[in-house]
């Protein structure tokens, strides 16, 4: 979605997107920052998108369009922005700092040469019988040795400084990556990350000849929800089903939030059973716990789970495999919601 923004900036409709968000932004009074302004033209540039969805909200309900809130839904919706940035940055002292270590080996070469070239003098001098060129030799030898000592020890403690930041960059670029990986809202995958996951799942399924499942899940009426306790609740409401299925569904399967209210876990090694089992047990603790507003403590009446599960073929690709899980996930919509199904019922009763 924000790439087609991105290059929607790039091609002949760009100005008038431009002006449109200026506008817009003047008409629902938000000031036009460029963090604000990134928003609005993405908001404007995918209206269907979960972007657009939140601002639609904010401007029915009349909420102001604070600074801490743009922030917020640039960290929610715009990570691509950030992150990219602060890799390269990492990119950057990275660079330097291994140019720094390069240097300093440089120097230290050289220096050893200079020392080895010395030795080869030496050795020619103590052909001669004269003890005061002699004496000179072991002068010049001690001093060359102090030298290559001092160089030593500065390229020591150089090392172990770079060594440090090496360390320091390799753990920020690592939860740099996990960052990118992770769903902002709910801490588990997020849609790359599932992508990966299922990719690589597969590639084992085939070399290992273990089944391998997914299962797909979403909220029920979720709209209508949202629409009467609030798009905050909403928020906290998928918060809540991400942490039931965090519960119930440990590794190695991975467990990842799909879409705006859908959620997906792959079970690799497992048949349809098991992770219906999973599922079933996910469904039944969500539905049987009553909601209530964090705030004002008002009942949120029943919140319901659908599910569809799949095993995957051999040689299944991930987007068939996908499909036949969103396919079951249809059939329990179709036949009442607040169940889960299986592609093999569905195949069943075709
Ligand atoms: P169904 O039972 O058929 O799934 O009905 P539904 O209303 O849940 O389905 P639909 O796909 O039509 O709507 C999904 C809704 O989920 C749209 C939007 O209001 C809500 N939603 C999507 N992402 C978010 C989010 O990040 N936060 C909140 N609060 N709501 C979201
Ligand atoms: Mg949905
Ligand atoms: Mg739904």
């Amino acid at each position: 979605m924000s790439a087609e923004v991105e290059t929607a900036l790039r091609g002949p409709q760009a100005f008038t997107l431009a002006r449109q968000a200026i506008e817009a932004m003047e008409a629902n009074k938000v000031w036009p920052t460029a963090l604000n302004f990134e928003l609005w033209v993405h908001y404007l540039g995918a209206q269907d998108g979960d972007l657009a969805h939140e601002i639609k909200h904010m401007i029915e309900a009349g909420e102001p369009f604070t600074d801490s809130i743009g922030e917020v839904l640039a960290a929610k919706h715009l990570p691509k922005v950030k992150l990219n940035g602060e890799i390269l940055e990492a990119g950057d002292a990275l660079t330097k700092e291994l140019a720094s270590v390069t240097r300093a080996i440089e120097v230290a070469q050289k220096s050893s040469e200079a020392y080895g070239q010395q030795l080869a003098d030496a050795s020619e001098s103590l052909d001669t019988e004269d003890t005061s060129a002699i004496r000179t030799m072991v002068d010049t030898l001690a001093d060359a040795t102090r030298r290559v000592q001092a160089e030593n020890q500065t390229l020591e403690s150089q090392l172990a400084d770079t060594t440090a930041e090496v360390g320091r960059l390799r753990a920020n670029l690592e939860s740099l990556r996990r960052e990118a990986m992770t769903d902002g809202l709910t801490n588990l995958a997020n849609r790359k990350a599932f992508d990966e996951a299922l990719a690589a799942a597969c590639a084992q399924a085939d070399a290992k000849g273990h089944p391998l499942t997914l299962a797909v899940l979403d909220i029920d009426h979720f709209k209508k929800f949202n629409d009467t306790w609030g798009h905050q609740t909403g928020d906290q409401v998928i918060r809540y089903v991400a942490s039931v299925i965090a519960r119930n569904g440990p590794t190695p399967r991975t467990a990842a939030r799909y879409g705006g209210e859908e959620f997906a876990l792959i079970f690799p090694g497992e048949p349809t059973g098991a992770a219906m089992q999973v599922l079933e047990s996910i469904r039944v603790e969500f539905s049987s716990r009553v909601l209530k507003r964090r705030s004002t403590d008002e009942n949120l009446g029943a919140v319901t789970l659908s599910a569809g599960v799949a095993q995957r073929k051999p040689k299944e690709d991930p987007v068939s495999l996908i499909e036949r899980a969103d396919g079951a996930l249809y059939a329990s919509k179709n036949n009442g919601r607040n169940r889960t199904t299986s592609a093999d019922e569905v195949a069943a009763a075709a």
